[in-house]
């Protein structure tokens, strides 16, 4: 009572700063501060990049009512998450990521799918997924089938292929513990609980399988 006493003493005396801090304490999620621009719009909040987490933040918070601006200086949105055609004409690349299934089983895309599709986003899965080109015109490329890849792998060291075999049979195992817990917010009771349940199923962090060294 007393806290709330001073902020509204406050509020009376300094006006719109501290009747905010009031509300916010107060009111929790329903304190909204108001940011201005040079043209006089009034945004709820304002969030700087449009890469995946701020574009994922502004639709929340609009969804929630929020008035949200997206300030991007990029000439294109999308942030670490952009195609395009950078070789030869016809050939897209993914810049950076490349690897979208954490964000195609999100609870996020679950929420705005059919808006998200009708916008245009669509998923490209690829058996032959990343490869690297290294200098001397040799490369290595990772595809869904493992032994293909252990092959290719084993033409360079195969106590590596070795490593790669085994490290794909953990992830079988580790992998709902591992997904459960990026859905988690972080941090909360949710994400402890599936630490322990992860921990009492055996899958506990596994340090990668040394290899000899060659
Ligand atoms: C090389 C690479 C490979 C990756 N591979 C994968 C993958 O395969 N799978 C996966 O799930 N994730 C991958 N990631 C991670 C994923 O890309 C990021 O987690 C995601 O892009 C983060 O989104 P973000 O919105 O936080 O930031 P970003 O995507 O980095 O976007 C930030 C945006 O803010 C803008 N910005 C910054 N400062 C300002 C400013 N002052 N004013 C205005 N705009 C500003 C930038 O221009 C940018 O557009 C990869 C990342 C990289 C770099």
């Amino acid at each position: 009572m007393e806290i709330e006493r001073r902020l509204l003493a406050e509020k009376r005396t300094r006006g719109n700063i501290a009747a905010a801090a009031a509300g916010r304490v107060y009111s929790g999620l329903k304190y909204r501060p108001a940011w201005g621009d040079s043209t006089g719009m009034r945004y709820d909040a304002v969030v700087i990049g449009a890469g995946s987490n701020g574009l994922a933040a502004a639709v929340h918070l609009s969804a929630k009512g929020w008035k949200v601006a997206v300030l991007e200086r990029a000439a294109v949105a999308g942030g670490a998450v952009k195609t395009a055609e950078i070789t030869l004409p016809g050939f897209r690349h993914d810049l950076f990521a490349m690897n979208l299934s954490l964000f195609a089983g999100s609870p996020f895309f679950a929420a705005h799918k059919e808006r998200l599709i009708n916008a245009g986003v669509e998923f490209v899965p690829a058996a032959r997924s990343f490869a690297t080109a290294f200098p001397d015109g040799t490369w290595l490329g990772v595809e869904t089938d493992l032994e293909a890849t252990a092959g290719r792998i084993a033409a360079q060291n195969p106590a590596d292929a070795q490593c790669w075999r085994e490290m794909a049979a953990a992830f079988d195992g580790d992998a709902p513990h591992i997904f459960a817990l990026l859905a988690s917010p972080m941090p909360s009771i949710a994400a402890l609980r599936t630490s322990f349940g992860a921990w009492r199923a055996g899958g506990r962090v596994r340090s990668a399988p040394s290899s000899p060294a060659s």
